[in-house]
């Protein structure tokens, strides 16, 4: 969809074209932030300062689509897969330590293909399900997984990070979707991220994309409530070459080509 140049142009050529003043490289730091439970419709510039900059400097849709159930593991599964539930065959949300692990290639696969060293953090066990051999660093971090990004993203080279951020889930079950408490759980959120973007913008050619597993309704989640459904994506990059997201629906399943796009070839 988005050839990269050295397809278009003859290897002999691309030298060229890179010496060539104004010619950015491709990203080298790739940072993924997924924040559970995350309602499109809570993302303001008064709750998620930090966020709401990065939609008006880069691109989002509020018109996300989860899988169906819309339920963590199986949608994080169908985003690093790129494969529906059916295909994937993950279908239930449940895994604990011993139980075997993702067979699919990931998008962790591909970044390590690509020369990137690959870490991810995330907030609930079960999501350990996703740890395949591509997964260089990895570790269940209820809290810290932003302070574990950030201490991976100081090392140098190519490198990506899957960050699962957990709380908003909670806040939703006790008090209500979009209600004061979520919020407030939010913009700690929102928060705790700006200094994280912004050392990875720091790094050099940088892609960023923040997005969600699913919403909730009342005080439920991962039924067939539409509300329960949706889901945003925000992307900002300063690469050469980033996709133009469609004003389509998305749906999850799609974060992985998305950000395959954004990878550069292997060194
Ligand atoms: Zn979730």
């Amino acid at each position: 969809m988005y050839p990269r140049m050295g397809r278009i142009i003859g290897g002999a050529c691309l030298c060229l074209l890179l010496a060539a003043p104004g010619f950015a490289s491709d990203s080298e730091s790739v940072l993924v932030v997924s924040i559970d439970a995350l309602h499109p419709a809570a993302l303001s510039a008064k709750t998620t300062p930090t966020l709401s900059a990065l939609m008006q400097q880069g691109q989002y849709t509020l018109n996300g689509r989860s899988v169906d159930p819309p339920k963590t593991l199986i949608a994080h599964t169908a985003m690093l897969t790129g494969l529906a539930p059916q295909q994937n065959g993950k279908v239930d949300n449940d895994w604990k330590p011993g139980d075997p692990r993702v067979t699919h290639s990931t998008l962790f696969d591909t970044a390590k293909q690509r020369g990137f060293r690959t870490a991810f953090y995330y907030a609930k066990p079960k999501l350990g399900y996703l740890v395949g051999p591509a997964v260089d660093e990895h570790a269940w971090e209820a809290d810290d997984g932003v302070a574990r990004a950030s201490a991976f993203f100081r090392g140098k080279g190519r490198r990506f990070v899957f960050l699962h951020i957990s709380g908003l889930e909670y806040a939703g079950a006790e008090s209500g979707w979009l209600s004061p408490d979520y919020l407030a759980e939010l913009s700690d959120i929102d928060t705790t991220l700006a200094a994280l973007f912004e050392q990875v913008r720091q790094r050099g050619t940088y892609a960023v994309v923040v997005t969600s597993d699913h919403a909730g309704h009342e005080r439920q989640h991962g039924t067939s409530d539409p509300e329960d459904f949706k889901l945003p994506l925000i992307l900002i990059s300063n690469a050469d070459r980033v996709p133009r997201l469609s004003p389509e629906p998305w749906p999850v399943t799609n974060l992985r080509g998305l950000v395959q796009t954004l990878l550069p070839p292997a060194e």
